[in-house]
């Protein structure tokens, strides 16, 4: 046996009848069916030229056609390059033109709008729909079932998984079959996963999140998914009546908290909610413990390293603390102009090393070698810091970091501050230019509307509390605060848009 991810996945299968995906339609799927349908797809992908190495971009809908599809990939040992629905025909032109993949798959409806980039980047272009229809499905259809999967060495590359973009032009990170492969046995260890446990899988599948946390780890395990085409709060209640697991982004937990219906009763089978990808508001996670009596599990983690930190499944589960490290997996505070390890307490930029992280940036050797020491460490771009207990809290990214009049300003003790003012739904902090200071810090909020805020109501209560450079020059308002499909804040948006504010 190789250490292709697939094969270590079919060698932990005990029961190829077990359900493995479970679609809201009724379909429901065997680990029996993957196996069978993922060998139909890898042939199809061999036809279609598809060898070893090569990429396999796709942007298409949530189906089970697309889990498939990924399995097919890892067999062919190809590499998988999922990409985000939203993208524009001219962003996929970047992504395209980037990894220059032999196939890419793309929704039928879309076709003639990508046909140009396709063509460029000298790419065949297959498709597929929402239904799992397309000229993919056809091929595989036709073709036969028995293939033998591609052995893969645990470094040979898996998946290509482009970056958010929260803080920039999404880069590639090359994920290996052991980074994937070590990742999801942690996390079924860690979070105590069974072949009885049931996941409500409402994640989108194009994000390390969807992908490989819920996916990988439901596979790994020989469990099962209620597989949601996307987050929806009625499907999500009729799922936690015989589900056992929930993985969100913090906005489904605020979205749930909105809906009556949850109480200790409606989440009675539910063994763990798991939540990640932006900050889970301390808030959130008492309002939920309140309503429901349980814990939130907030943890950690990145396109580049995948999990690296949780809190315990067995402890204490801190809000507003992504946990401790993950076993095998070392985290360490630095000081982000020298790179030296800081005493915990203190905050600075957080570094992860281990067998779960990246081989480095597609095509960016340059920036690679800036992120990644020799010595293995991967500077995450995070800033963070441990508490006396060992836990580890994230301050917010270095980008955000203000600097106003020579002074360090950490967005996220001035956003916890507004937040916990009447009035306030939530807050985001960010620099902008400003003649005097560099930068002047700027209080973006979200009001709740009763009580009407002004400027000074947030301003008044924040100056006993405050030093003086950390206090807000001024206080904007917006119904809500602009967001990614994860649920990540775009800071980089507000910078922009209010960026002539102290001109
Ligand atoms: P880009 O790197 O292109 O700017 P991105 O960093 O948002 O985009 P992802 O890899 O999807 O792309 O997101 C990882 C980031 O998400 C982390 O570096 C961290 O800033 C944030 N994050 C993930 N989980 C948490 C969490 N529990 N609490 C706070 N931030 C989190
Ligand atoms: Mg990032």
């Amino acid at each position: 046996m190789s250490d292709n991810l697939f094969d270590l996945l079919t060698a932990g299968i005990s029961d190829p009848e077990a359900v493995a995906i479970e679609t809201q339609a009724g379909e429901r799927i065997r680990y029996g069916d993957l196996i069978a349908r993922s060998g139909r797809m890898a042939n199809a992908l061999a036809a279609f030229g598809v060898q070893p190495g090569d990429r396999v971009a796709v942007q298409v809908e949530k189906s089970v056609q697309a889990i498939i599809l990924y399995l097919a990939t890892l067999r062919a040992g190809a590499v998988f390059l999922p990409l985000n629905t939203g993208y524009t025909p001219a962003e996929i032109g970047y992504f395209l033109g980037d990894a220059e993949p032999r196939v890419f798959v793309c929704d039928p409806a879309r076709q003639e709008a990508l046909r140009g980039p396709t063509e460029a980047a000298g790419a065949r272009m297959v498709t597929l729909d929402a239904e799992g229809r397309g000229s993919l499905t056809d091929a595989a259809d036709a073709a036969p079932e028995a293939f033998a999967t591609v052995a893969r060495d645990s470094d040979d590359l898996a998946a290509l998984l482009y970056t958010s973009g929260t803080t920039g032009r999404s880069k590639g990170a090359m994920l290996t079959h052991g980074n994937l492969v070590s990742n999801a046995q942690v996390l079924r260890e860690a979070w105590r996963f069974t072949a009885q446990d049931v996941l409500i899988h409402a994640l989108p599948i194009f994000h390390t999140h969807g992908l490989f946390v819920a996916t990988n780890v439901v596979l790994f395990s020989g469990a099962s998914m209620i597989f949601l085409p996307k987050f929806d709060v009625d499907r999500i209640f009729e799922g936690m009546a015989r589900a056992t697991v929930l993985m969100g982004v913090p906005t489904f937990y605020v979205r749930l908290l909105q809906d009556d219906m949850l109480n200790a009763e409606t989440t009675a089978n539910m063994r763990l909610f798991v939540s990640g990808s932006a900050p889970l508001l301390a808030e959130t996670h008492r309002e939920w413990q309140a309503r429901t009596g349980h814990a939130i599990l907030e943890r950690y983690g990145m396109t580049e390293t995948n999990m690296n930190a949780s809190n315990p499944y067995d402890g204490e589960r801190i809000a507003g603390t992504v946990g401790l490290p993950l076993p095998g997996t070392e985290i360490v505070v630095t000081d982000p102009e020298t790179g030296a390890e800081l005493p915990r307490g203190e905050i600075g930029m957080i570094e992860v090393r281990g067998p779960n992280v990246f081989k480095g940036y597609w095509r960016m050797p340059e920036k690679t070698a800036a992120e990644l020491r020799d010595n293995g460490f991967f500077i995450t771009g995070d800033l963070g810091k441990f508490d006396e207990r060992g836990y580890l809290h994230i301050v917010g990214r270095g980008k955000d970091l203000i600097i106003t009049g020579g002074y360090n300003v950490y967005p996220k003790e001035i956003e916890t501050e507004i937040d916990a003012l009447p009035g306030v739904v939530e807050s985001a902090v960010i620099g902008l230019p400003h003649r005097d200071f560099g930068e002047g810090v700027t209080a973006v909020v979200v009001p709740t509307g009763s009580p009407a805020l002004t400027e000074a109501d947030v301003l008044a209560p924040l100056e006993g509390r405050l030093a003086k450079f950390k206090q807000p020059k001024r206080v904007l308002f917006m119904d809500e605060l602009p967001r990614n499909t994860m649920g990540k804040v775009q800071k980089n948006l507000l910078r922009d848009r209010f960026a002539g504010l102290y001109d």
